[in-house]
């Protein structure tokens, strides 16, 4: 069963074929994504500047070219559970950030698995609807990306620092951008 929380850019996508995925424990865990400048400038924008900060001097956030990369790590969670490479920040239960600190890919990727459980060929309405909030999250977060991947560059072509300043300002270029994108996220379909 797949289950929505609309809300705008921070929109969770949650299937109960998760608890007991397919992929073993860490489930798509395993391949974090990238936590792209929208990412960054959404997680800053919600309070987690210092957070951000915090991680990167713990090697837990990796500066890229492109945003930050979350490190992976080899570890098992109990005795019997297999040996896994996966995402620094999952822990026995999951996920242990907060979504708000999180890519946003990962409160709103499902896989195809979880679209079959979910009823999605059978015309089961969250699950359909799960489809379309899914692709238009993913456009908006690839336009909103290339365009502060645009701004950076003219901005900073060195590259930038890694510090508050410029933390602050992926932050306030987040909520420039998520305010000129009027309806686009507005427009997500809502369960009945
Ligand atoms: S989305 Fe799919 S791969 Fe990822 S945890 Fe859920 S069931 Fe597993
Ligand atoms: S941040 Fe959380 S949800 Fe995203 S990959 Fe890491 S553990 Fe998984």
């Amino acid at each position: 069963m797949i289950r929505l929380e609309i809300l705008g850019p921070h929109t969770q996508l949650l299937s109960t074929l998760c608890a007991k995925c397919p992929q073993g424990p860490a489930g798509c865990c395993k391949a974090p994504p990238e936590m792209d400048w929208s990412d960054v400038g959404r997680v800053v924008a919600g309070g987690g500047r210092d957070f951000v900060l915090s991680r990167i001097v713990k090697k837990e956030l990796i500066p890229t070219e492109r945003g930050l990369d979350l490190r992976r790590v080899k570890r098992r969670e109990a005795p019997t559970d297999p040996m896994e490479r996966k995402c620094v920040f999952h822990g026995p239960r999951g996920c242990t950030i907060d979504p708000a600190m999180r890519p946003a890919t990962c409160n709103y990727f499902l896989c195809e698995d979880t679209f079959i459980e979910g009823g999605e060929r059978k015309g089961e309405r969250s699950a359909v609807l799960a489809r379309q909030a899914h692709g238009a999250l993913r456009a908006v977060y690839e336009r909103w990306d290339a365009e502060m991947s645009a701004r950076i560059a003219a901005r900073w072509p060195e590259g930038p620092a890694w510090d508050a300043a410029f933390l602050d300002w992926l932050g306030e270029t987040f909520v420039e951008m998520e305010k000129a994108g009027g309806t686009v996220l507005a427009d997500l379909p809502v369960p009945a």
